[in-house]
């Protein structure tokens, strides 16, 4: 929870390049959270853990189904293939390497 936090921070140094994996990762926190918040009330209201696995089966529907908003993230380079750098793969909203487009440097804007 924590790393995905960190991460988030570190994505806005790329401003406008990595809108889309910056929220992306704010959605996944915010996923991850309802989780928990959903988990205390059944303890709080000592609702059976039989249906936190309903919970977690809609959690898990809704993954699939907004993967495409939840997991922009791609080890491969969208034009050529080739594998891209891990900067590149949580931060850049292109995901092409170095020598299919230049990246701008951290905090530079590209727009
Ligand atoms: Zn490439």
């Amino acid at each position: 929870m924590v790393l995905v936090w960190v991460l988030h921070l570190y994505q806005r140094k790329f401003r406008d390049a990595g809108a889309r994996k910056r929220a992306a990762t704010q959605w996944l926190t915010f996923l991850v959270i309802g989780l928990w918040m959903v988990a205390w009330l059944f303890h709080q209201f000592r609702i059976s853990d039989e249906w936190l696995i309903l919970v977690a089966a809609l959690a898990a529907g809704l993954f699939v189904w907004q993967r495409r908003l939840l997991l922009p993230f791609s080890w491969r380079c969208a034009q050529c293939g080739k594998s891209v750098s891990i900067v590149c793969m949580m931060c850049q909203d292109s995901n092409t390497c170095e020598a299919c487009e230049p990246h701008a440097t951290e905090g530079e804007r590209t727009r």
